[in-house]
């Protein structure tokens, strides 16, 4: 499954992070004989609907989607140089098919700071550089090569085009997921650019952030198109210690509704570019997850490959339409179950039945 790779400063609180997200993890509880692998958090992404799902279904249990974290280990200055774990480093998250950078907002003065003081966006701009350098190196040690192939083969020419472009992004100091609006990424696939991944931030804040709207604006716009999470690591930790009537207390006190782990996962799933179908009967209500996009042969077939071969079409109804009418039956009666064939694109919410062929 895909994952998002871990990357931060020292002393950010990533260890922190990630120890409240293994500490939810729920392969044990769903999937127990998958290997547990003690560097990758596997969490659930909350999703209300499945509740909603198992009463009108009667189902015994629900199974989410999960969302899942690799830790890598943290980065500093040179690491493109091979500088501390750098090399190690750099492998690794050339693995992850995202980055999630966590980021020091939070001021603490008994935490020292690598880079003396507390600069959210310089610390930011630091971990960048890294992963930059890295990637001008990967670009200048292809280019003699696509240079070569662009010369014989004819459809080699985009992608040393696309190769050229992308040097000169990294050249001006941005990365190339900032840039890919610009330039076609996926030509230019198999060098593994680690700044062509997409980028997720968390902001790892103390109350006063969390309960400043214009401070957390201005650290998204800064960051953005990539998604940023506000949460305070430490608070996450300790919410998994309490019952939930004080982890609701807890939140409430610095200004959340939920925790940070939820706004997390679904930032996760959204920046690896998956998304959820439902289905629902009396063994389970579940939520399954697919690329954007999808067509309704590949949903199935990530229930069983045997479902995509023998595809033969799917009953769909949106859960709003389900729910509305109170039951699979009446949404049936009322018209609201449509028959979809194989161009279908899923849509977020869809609840389905497929018909196949074994
Ligand atoms: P890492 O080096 O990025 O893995 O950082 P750690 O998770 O080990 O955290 C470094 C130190 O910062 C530890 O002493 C943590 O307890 C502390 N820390 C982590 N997150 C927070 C936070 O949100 N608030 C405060 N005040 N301290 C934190």
């Amino acid at each position: 499954s895909l994952t998002l790779g871990i990357v931060g400063l020292p002393n950010v609180g990533k260890s922190t992070l990630f120890n409240a997200l293994t500490r939810s993890d729920v392969l044990a509880a769903n999937y127990p004989f998958a290997t547990i692998e003690p560097n990758i958090g596997i969490v659930p992404l909350p999703d209300p609907r499945l509740d909603q799902l198992a009463k009108v279904f009667s189902s015994v249990r629900t199974v989410p989607a999960t969302v899942s974290f690799v830790d890598i280990a943290g980065i500093v200055k040179g690491a493109s140089e091979g500088a501390g774990l750098g090399n190690k480093f750099l492998a690794t998250i050339r693995e992850a098919d995202a980055i999630c950078q966590v980021v020091r907002v939070f001021d603490d003065g008994d935490v020292i700071h690598v880079d003396g003081k507390v600069d959210p966006l310089a610390d930011v701009e630091t971990v960048n550089t890294e992963l930059i350098l890295a990637d001008m190196q990967t670009i200048e040690k292809a280019l003699p090569r696509l240079e070569k192939e662009a010369r014989t083969a004819k459809d080699r020419k985009p992608v040393l085009e696309a190769a050229q472009a992308a040097a000169a992004v990294l050249d001006s100091g941005r990365t190339l997921f900032s840039a890919r609006d610009k330039i076609d990424l996926g030509l230019i696939r198999e060098l593994t650019l680690l700044t062509a991944k997409p980028f997720l931030y968390v902001f790892n804040s103390d109350e006063g952030i969390l309960t400043d709207p214009e401070k957390r604006a201005e650290l998204a716009a800064a960051v953005a198109p990539a998604d940023s999470v506000f949460l305070d690591a430490k608070v996450e930790s300790e919410l998994l210690e309490l019952d939930e009537e004080s982890a609701l207390e807890l939140l409430e006190s610095v200004g959340q509704d939920e925790p940070g782990l939820h706004a997390l996962a679904r930032a996760g799933f959204h920046t690896l570019g998956l998304q959820t179908y439902l289905t629902a009967g009396p063994k389970e209500s579940r939520a399954w997850t697919i690329k954007q996009g999808a067509t309704a042969p590949q949903a199935a077939g990530v229930i069983h490959s045997d479902f995509e071969r023998g595809f033969i079409k799917a009953e769909v109804v949106s859960f709003a339409d389900l729910i509305a009418a109170g039951s699979m039956a009446a949404a049936k009666a009322a018209g609201r179950v449509r028959i979809e064939g194989k161009d279908y694109v899923m849509v977020d919410g869809d609840v389905v039945e497929f018909r196949f062929n074994v």
